[in-house]
């Protein structure tokens, strides 16, 4: 706890911003911050230095590792619960992840991956795409349909958008 010590020292620092408050590290709870596509919460525990005065919040690099690990760790429990409704519910309409998992062109086993272990982050294009399916299943026949458009000796893109 001794790096970044002129951000974390309790003794505070002049706020450079509105020059009259002072800059201390301030755990609380209801604070939002912005991570990718999402608005998250803020761990309440996690100091991050803010004016007393102008609520300008100082965020070093220590801070900031800290602040995007506990983001980044939320965002994929949010877009792995998406992810796994998503295929809950096209599961329910008979369709299985190896098939959405042909249709979106993955490895066998990718979904089942993204959904069971730690190490992974669900893309926002994938969650949309599976969120779509889930909303309307022909959405995915008509996958499959677009890719037989595009395959043969006659490729047919415009045919594949359906126009
Ligand atoms: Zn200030």
């Amino acid at each position: 706890m001794t790096v970044q010590k002129k951000h974390t020292s309790k003794k505070g620092f002049r706020c450079a911003e509105c020059d009259i408050g002072i800059v201390r590290p301030v755990a609380a709870p209801g604070r939002l911050a912005r991570h990718r596509t999402l608005s998250l919460p803020v761990p309440a525990d996690l100091e991050i230095p803010t004016c007393d005065h102008c609520g300008t919040e100082w965020i070093g690099d220590s801070v900031a590792r800290k602040l995007d690990a506990a983001l980044e760790k939320e965002f994929r429990v949010r877009m792995r619960e998406l992810v796994t409704v998503s295929l809950a519910r096209l599961s329910k309409h008979s369709i299985s992840k190896a098939y959405v998992e042909r249709v979106l062109g993955l490895s066998q086993g990718y979904l089942s991956h993204l959904t069971t272990t730690g190490d992974k982050t669900p893309s926002e294009a994938l969650a949309l795409n599976l969120v779509h399916f889930a909303q309307n299943p022909q959405r995915l026949r008509s996958s499959e349909a677009l890719w037989k458009k595009l395959s043969g000796a006659k490729p047919d893109p415009t045919g594949a958008l359906g126009g």
